[in-house]
């Protein structure tokens, strides 16, 4: 697969594409396209550390989001300029938005404390549609 953007470099070869991610865009639901997993390698044998990215495939003007994975799932999802970029600023109903909160954050202790799978997608969810639903 070739990059679809020269900027990145070298970071692009140890990049995975056309592959799946749990996370779906914050603002519509809506499942993620162009979607990059970069390998961060391992802290500790076993544990996944992982950078997702990918682009909202139903709507241009959402764009590009990423979250990191440390082993668990991910606290925020993040809006960002590129994959791998800097975060950017939203503004959702009026109000500037930096990031989103997961339901991971909700999840009680004791589930937290245990080892799931990072890649569930029932911790992605980001709250403002868990309650929405
Ligand atoms: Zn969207």
């Amino acid at each position: 697969m070739s990059s679809p953007d020269a900027g990145f470099g070298d970071a692009i070869q140890r990049d995975r594409t056309n592959v799946r991610t749990p996370m779906r865009c914050p603002l519509c639901g809506g499942e993620l396209t162009q979607v990059y997993i970069r390998d961060l390698g391992g802290i500790t044998a076993g544990i996944t550390w992982q950078l997702h990215a990918g682009r909202c495939a139903t709507h241009d003007e959402h764009g590009w989001f990423q979250a990191e994975v440390v082993g668990k799932p991910p606290r925020e999802i993040f809006p960002v300029a590129r994959p791998f970029g800097q975060t950017k600023r939203l503004v959702v109903d009026g109000r500037e938005v930096y990031s989103f909160a997961t339901v991971w954050n909700d999840a009680p202790t004791a589930v937290q404390m245990q080892r799931v799978d990072p890649l569930d997608p029932q911790y992605w969810t980001v709250r403002r549609h868990a309650y929405n639903l």
